[in-house]
């Protein structure tokens, strides 16, 4: 048994107590983050059953897309994206990137996608807890920045909405923030919006609690 089948299926359980509880025609999708670990931790994960892995540099997720190619792995960038390395994540064909954080950064991400003649999956960051130290846009423009990707932005597959729970002690904090997100996403359903891409480690259950359908889990799968 691989070091992280246990841990691996008390998550899985952890996951599906909470949602069958909140809703039983919920599908979540789960994104292995494995920016802490190396290609072999990867390849151990994908062998009990994990395909898609999330990744917070584009020069560590261009490593280990290289290091793994034998692998159909579905590959996810989560991290804060610097312009000049627009291009690099564009080659690397992402199957999601999460943190699309304005409306520049779309509109540059588009207009390099154009020149490539490629086209990208994408979430919207919203700074759901208006949290300085955090990337993404305020909440209350939110959809309006969603709709005007959606306008201008052609090559931009826009997919929905991505967040990082309220950095706080306080649970109640932390699902306002989520329930924020969640509410903004129903809204975009409408849209053609699939995806709540939100919960981390400390805090997946509580995002299944409110809705979410896509989380982001490091270092309980990990370590
Ligand atoms: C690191 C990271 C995660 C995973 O965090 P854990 O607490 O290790 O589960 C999720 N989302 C983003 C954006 C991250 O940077």
């Amino acid at each position: 048994m691989s070091k992280y089948e246990k841990r691996y299926d008390e998550i899985l359980t952890n996951i599906e107590n909470v949602r069958v509880r909140v809703n039983q025609h919920q599908i979540i999708k789960i994104i292995a983050v494995s920016k802490s670990v190396d290609a072999k931790a990867i390849e151990d994960m994908y062998n009990i059953g994990q395909r898609a892995f999330g990744e917070n540099r584009v020069q560590d997720l261009k490593s280990k897309v290289l290091e793994l190619e034998k692998l159909p792995i579905e590959w996810h960038f989560i991290g804060r994206l610097q312009t000049n390395k627009i291009n690099a994540l564009i080659d690397l064909n992402p199957s999601l990137m999460h943190s699309c954080s304005s409306l520049d950064m779309a509109k540059e991400i588009d207009k390099r996608l154009g020149v490539k003649g490629k086209t990208m999956n994408l979430l919207l960051q919203i700074n759901s807890a208006h949290e300085e130290q955090k990337a993404g846009v305020n909440p209350e423009l939110a959809i309006d920045i969603y709709d005007e990707i959606l306008a201008t932005c052609k090559n931009i597959n826009l997919k929905g909405v991505m967040s990082i729970g309220a950095h706080s002690e306080e649970e109640k904090l932390i699902k306002e923030s989520f329930e924020l997100t969640h509410s903004i996403y129903n809204n975009l359903e409408n849209r053609g919006a699939k995806y709540c891409s939100m919960g981390m480690s400390g805090d997946y259950e509580l995002a299944v609690e409110c809705g979410a359908n896509m989380l982001r889990i490091g270092s309980v799968l990990f370590h």
